[in-house]
Formats: C-alpha cells, structure tokens, sequence
C-alpha cells in the first residue's frame, strides 16, 4: 500500500464528464489498495473569468478581495470530484485549504506556504476516504483567504506530498509528461523519460508552464517523488523528476529543453554614475515594491557612467517605471529610464553543459544565422538564457531545438 497525491489540472476537470475520469482513476488506485489524496484545479478558464470579473468592479483590484474570489474556482471543483467519487462508491470528502489548515504568510495573489495541518487529512485516509483538497489556496494567520500565485495548485499537491510523507507525486496535466520544448512552437518536440530535478527547476523558472516552480522547489527541498503524467490517455509512464547525479553517458544528452517566456519585460536605467551603492539604490525600492528582478546586467560606459537592465514581469514593469522615476531618478541622476515589453527570453537547459564546452558559442551561431540579436545574455552551471525580440521568438525555440539535436535522438 502506498500513499499517493494526485494533482490534476484544469484542463483534466473541465467539464462533469472529465471529473467523472478523474474519479475513475483514482477509483482505480484505490481498488489497487493505495491511499490517494486528491488535489485539483479550477475547471480551465475559470480563475481566468473570476479575475476578468473582478477587474469590471476593479481595474487593479485589492489582492485581499480578489484572492476571496479566485478561491471559488477550486472550491466547484472540489465538490463536483467528491461527489463524483461517491457516486462510484467511494468515501470521499473535500477540503478548502482553510479547512487542511494550509497555513501561508499574508501575501495575496502569491503567498507561500508556511505549515500544513496534515491531522485531519491522515485521519480521514486511515478511515478509508480519499481526501480531495483544493489546489492553489490558503489561509494566512488571520483566518484571510490566500492564493499562491498562477499554477499553485502544482505546489499545493507537492506540498501536501510533502507534509503526508507520500510516495508519490502525480501530476495530471493535458500533455502527457515533460517536452524538449513546447510542442504547440516544435511539432518535433519530444517527451522525456526522465529529467533532473535541477533540469526541471531551471526549466521551470525559465517559462517552461508545465510545473509551477515553486512546486519543483518543494519537490527538491523535500525529495518528493514527481511524475508528470496525461489524464487523458490511457496512463503512459509520463516524465519522472529524477534526484538521481547524472552519470554523464555518452548518450546522456547535452541539452534536455528549450524553455521560453514571453512574460517579461526589460526595464533600463541609462546615464547612471558608476559608483559604489548603485545597484543597490536602483534595486532596493523595486524590491521593496514585491516586484520580481529576474535577468540583471550592467554596463560601464567609457564615460565613467553605466547603464543598467533588468527584466520583471510585464505586469509589474509600469509599476517599477514609476517606482523609478519618482523615487530613483532625481536621486541617482540617472539621465533616463526607459522600458520595453515586446521581448522575450529564450533558454537552453541541460546538465550535461557541467562537462561539455561550447555550448553558449552553438547557440549564439545559431541565432546569428538567423539574423536574430541578443539583448541580454544569463546562464548558470546548466543554463544559458537570452532575451531578443518577442517577434522572433518561436523561430529562436525552433531553430535551437535543431541545432541541439533535440528534434531526432
Ligand atoms: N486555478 C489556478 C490557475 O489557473 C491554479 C492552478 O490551476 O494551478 O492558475
Ligand atoms: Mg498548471
């Protein structure tokens, strides 16, 4: 017997039709004699339309109201898989992620969890019910309702994971394991066996939508054991998240994955003195602010000034402008500031980049024979990312992928 959470996502509970297959598989495992903890989604397009919802009220609604709304859609689904589950004739209960008593800090529209309560959770299991909790919820130390930010039900599932001390991680999604890239951008992406944690991690920060990252963060904290798999085929092995050291093979792969992002934006503060405290006056309010800094790069001009960029998300850049431009500019005596949302960031990902050379040179050719250019360049141990043009995006992503040989092997 094993203990089991099954995450599932919007698309796989979209409809009563498609909660009723879900329930059927874990009706599945539990005929098999497992204990299953059940998270789920809202049903897709949901949180889309709450949030659509609340901005008619609302333009930039208050997180605290607006976290109070998204929670609804997990809260549907919860109880339309329960029932559905009962109907096959299997105890099941649901629970809100105040009712587990999943414990996150006050940060609405993307809190983290702090604790979770798995009392009430083992107890029902060991009673024989499948437990259903809702994904991508919380609630803060005074009782307010949180949501942990898009995609948070990933995390919910690893966390609960976690917590219960599962044996495995399933998480149900509408492709069935992770790809070399995008299919829907490469038709000649491939879905891998295998992929390492730190793979996983990378991709995931670098745009990859398959898991959300913090959810692959928890799994590496915490050493779950994650498998991405379809709900909608008849259950293939999916892609299993290895902690294993590669052993460097010469048929390992160089490179796993080509990651994108369209949902950045470059912030530049130009004609800035080059001295001592800059980066920390420029990206001390930003932080201040909550906003994210992904991508940084500095540049000394000959002039003894430097220019220095830096990528957010889109959201959030006309806030770090003003941010700037009233609190920093004056300041500094930065000449200006100025911001650009039609990029996008383009990375390569492997951990066979730890002992192969030349990788960055392959890459930056193959964008040149293209004609494409490179604003801004980032890498670590297994990563090189650059950010160019939104427009040429797509040919970027096809383009490496063959190059890196990932279209054949
Ligand atoms: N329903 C939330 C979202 O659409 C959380 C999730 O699906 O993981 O982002
Ligand atoms: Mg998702």
């Amino acid at each position: 017997m094993a203990l089991i959470v099954q995450k599932y996502g919007g698309t796989s509970v979209a409809n009563p039709e498609r909660i009723r297959n879900v329930a059927r598989r874990v009706a599945r495992y539990k005929a098999m004699g497992h204990q299953v903890v059940v998270v789920v989604s809202a049903m897709s397009g949901e949180t889309n339309r709450l949030i659509a919802l609340a901005k008619e009220i609302m333009p930039d609604p208050d997180p605290r109201e607006l976290d109070v709304m998204l929670s609804t859609g997990e809260q549907v689904t919860i109880g339309m898989t329960a029932l559905a589950l009962s109907e096959l004739g299997i105890k099941a209960k649901s629970y809100t992620g105040a009712q587990v008593r999943i414990l996150t800090d006050d940060a609405h529209t993307k809190a983290r969890i702090l604790d979770i309560d798995q009392h009430n959770l083992k107890k029902d299991l060991d009673d024989g019910y499948v437990c259903v909790v809702a994904g991508f919820q919380g609630v803060d130390a005074n009782g307010n309702i949180t949501t942990l930010g898009r995609g948070g039900s990933d995390t919910t599932g690893v966390a609960l994971a976690a917590a219960l001390g599962a044996d495995e991680c399933q998480i149900y999604t509408d492709v069935d394991g992770v790809y070399t890239t995008d299919p829907r951008v490469v038709p000649e992406a491939r879905r891998l066996e295998k992929i390492t944690f730190e793979e996983m991690l990378e991709l995931a920060s670098q745009g990859s939508k398959v898991l959300q990252i913090r959810s692959v963060e928890f799994a590496g904290k915490y050493k779950v054991k994650l498998r991405v798999l379809s709900s909608f085929e008849e259950e293939g092995d999916g892609t299993l998240i290895t902690f294993e050291e590669n052993e460097g093979n010469m048929e390992d792969p160089i490179i796993s994955g080509i990651a994108f992002n369209r949902d950045e934006a470059k912030v530049t503060v130009a004609g800035v003195p080059d001295k001592p405290g800059i980066a920390y006056q420029i990206l001390g309010p930003v932080a201040d602010a909550n906003i994210d800094v992904d991508m940084i790069i500095q540049n000394v001009g000959a002039d003894g000034t430097t220019d220095f960029t830096f990528t957010v998300h889109k959201n959030e850049m006309n806030k770090a402008l003003s941010i700037l431009r009233d609190k920093v500019q004056g300041h500094i005596q930065a000449r200006e500031i100025s911001g650009d949302d039609k990029i996008a960031k383009v990375s390569v990902v492997g951990v066979g980049m730890r002992s192969h050379v030349g990788i960055a040179s392959q890459m930056f050719r193959t964008l040149a024979e293209e004609g494409i250019n490179i604003q801004m360049i980032s890498t670590s141990e297994i990563k090189i990312a650059v950010v160019i043009e939104e427009k040429y995006m797509e040919l970027a992503v096809r383009v490496l992928h063959k190059a890196f040989a990932l279209d054949d092997a």
